[in-house]
């Protein structure tokens, strides 16, 4: 039987240390704070940010809300967007995509402070993600997978990891982390011909195609590590990842569940870079 590798206990380890850190930066006059900005009441958006609260008040993370129409007028976006890089008591600012208005999107893209930009929305963080420097932070459910597998104590220096998927938000920019760890990553995705016979050959699979069920028991061996970062809805209506993971457990060595994996890291990892964000105006 694998070992269940649950989110919750990553993000209590982390969110303990994380406290500390904002009480540290209050004794300095900083109280660490986050934007939140979302446009319309997308219900996914919606989920995200209850939790994104439940984390920061648990931090001590002040959250500021931007609420605005997804029909909102561009001049308007661009108004919140100006407040929330010039106000200096601000240190991170999430916004939900995909955006309706793709325009928009790219705007608060192009126009995020990247000092500010916690999850890798611009894209001066996603080059500092590709060549380690510059200003910026990491995808937070990119660097959450990298925290699941140092919490686990996963060596990933010298590993095969396979990592299905491969867009900016999670596929590449894991790639990218996982590299930069020392291992050997694969990155899969729609058009590769052997995903599975490259998982199974693999020590990790990294799952982030969104597709319920797609790794399968030929994809493990006795060996492999799973973290499954694929959030679907299976025939009966529940949460499901991408792995089978009722197959898949009692053959592979460890396994993350879908819910209460990967995802309960996300947040953690949010509050992470807003502290870390803060913690640069320390004198
Ligand atoms: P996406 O649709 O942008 O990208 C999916 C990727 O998977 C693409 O690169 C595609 O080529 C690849 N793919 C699709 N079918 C495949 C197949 N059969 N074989 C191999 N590769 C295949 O999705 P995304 O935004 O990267 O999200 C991926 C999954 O992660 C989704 O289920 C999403 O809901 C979930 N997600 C989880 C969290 C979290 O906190 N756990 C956060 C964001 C997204």
């Amino acid at each position: 039987m694998a070992e269940i590798w649950k989110g919750a206990p990553v993000a209590d380890a982390l969110t303990e240390e994380l406290k500390e850190r904002a009480g540290k930066l209050k004794v300095a006059g900083i109280v660490p704070c986050l934007a939140v900005l979302r446009l319309g009441d997308d219900p996914s958006a919606i989920s995200y940010e209850r939790g994104i609260l439940k984390r920061c008040e648990k931090v001590g993370i002040e959250v500021r809300h931007y609420l605005l129409s997804e029909l909102c007028e561009d001049e308007e976006l661009f108004a919140t967007l100006c407040e929330i890089n010039e106000d200096e008591k601000i240190h991170g600012c999430i916004f939900f995509r995909p955006l309706k208005d793709k325009a928009q999107e790219r705007m608060l893209c192009e126009l995020l402070k990247p000092a500010k930009d916690v999850d890798c929305a611009t894209s001066g963080s996603l080059a500092a993600v590709f060549s380690g420097e510059g200003e910026g932070y990491a995808p937070c459910t990119a660097e959450a997978v990298v925290q699941m597998l140092k919490f686990y104590g996963e060596e990933l220096r010298g590993k095969n990891i396979a990592v299905i998927g491969r867009s900016l938000v999670i596929g590449r920019p894991v790639s990218m982390l996982l590299q930069r760890e020392n291992a050997t990553v694969t990155m899969c995705h729609s058009k590769t011909r052997n995903t599975e016979e490259i998982c199974a050959a693999s020590d990790i699979i990294v799952a982030a195609a969104g597709r319920a069920g797609l790794v399968g028991e030929g994809y493990a061996s006795a060996n492999s590590v799973i973290i499954d970062v694929g959030i679907n809805v299976d025939e009966q209506g529940r949460l499901c990842g991408d792995a089978d993971f009722d197959a898949l457990e009692p053959l592979c060595r460890a396994i993350t569940p879908v819910p209460g994996g990967v995802g309960a890291v996300t947040t953690a990892i949010l509050a992470k870079h807003v502290i870390e964000a803060a913690e640069k105006h320390l004198k």
